[in-house]
């Protein structure tokens, strides 16, 4: 790995770790991955989550061809991929098929303005891309179309995309998209939520921009 930084494969690797523990990935499903130099560094295909040391990571191209690792990467590294090379905004990418998310993807459903939350994710809703097969370029343009100038998106039949400026931003995001996308399957099992309008959501949208960024006030 020599060049990639402690700091950048330790943060991949809590997030592995994290994964099953907390529930938002179950088995070896879902990926993580970082922005690095020329390409990015992502979580091996079919590996334990709760086994895996940096060392096991894969240092990738964006044409996914293998420039440091002694595993082959994720099979859904084509996504990964693709964002990377569309959004010079995003470092940071955490794939999961968490159970809420998920369910709402199956039915091809996107999250709406239902909570002011959804403002986190960078625009009035969380849409759903289309369906193609995992690992596809169809699947890759799907996921960018989807993603639009957002920071997170849902995946047909298939589960959610979140990212970030970094891995623990990308990874909070993964848990907060999960959490909208269960109160959101919670309302619609009492009927249809009240949404927010486009003007209050623009106003949320630019409170979100200074969202997270703590300072002391003494
Ligand atoms: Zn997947």
């Amino acid at each position: 790995m020599g060049m990639i930084s402690t700091e950048l494969c330790e943060a991949i690797i809590d997030v592995a770790k994290d994964f099953n523990a907390s529930g938002i990935s179950v088995g070896k499903s879902g990926n993580i991955s970082a922005r690095h130099d020329n390409g990015f560094v992502i979580t091996p295909s079919g590996l334990a989550y709760s086994e895996l040391k940096p060392l096991d990571l894969i240092y990738c191209d964006l044409e996914g061809k293998v420039l440091s690792g002694e595993w082959q990467p994720s099979t859904e590294w084509p996504f990964h991929a693709a964002i990377y090379k569309t959004r010079n905004d995003i470092h940071a990418i955490v794939h999961t098929h968490s159970t809420y998310a998920t369910a709402l993807a199956c039915r091809r459903q996107s999250i709406p303005a239902f909570h002011y939350m959804v403002a986190i994710a960078g625009g009035n809703s969380i849409d759903c891309a289309d369906y193609a097969t995992f690992g596809t370029d169809t699947l890759s343009e799907n996921v960018v179309n989807a993603l639009a100038d957002k920071r997170a998106c849902l995946m047909a039949n298939h589960g959610q995309i979140a990212t970030g400026d970094n891995v623990d931003d990308a990874y909070a995001l993964a848990h907060e998209v999960e959490s909208l996308a269960r109160q959101y399957s919670i309302c619609l099992q009492t009927g249809e939520p009240v949404l927010l309008d486009d003007v209050e959501m623009q106003v949320n949208l630019e409170k979100f921009k200074t969202y997270g960024k703590q300072h002391r006030l003494k």
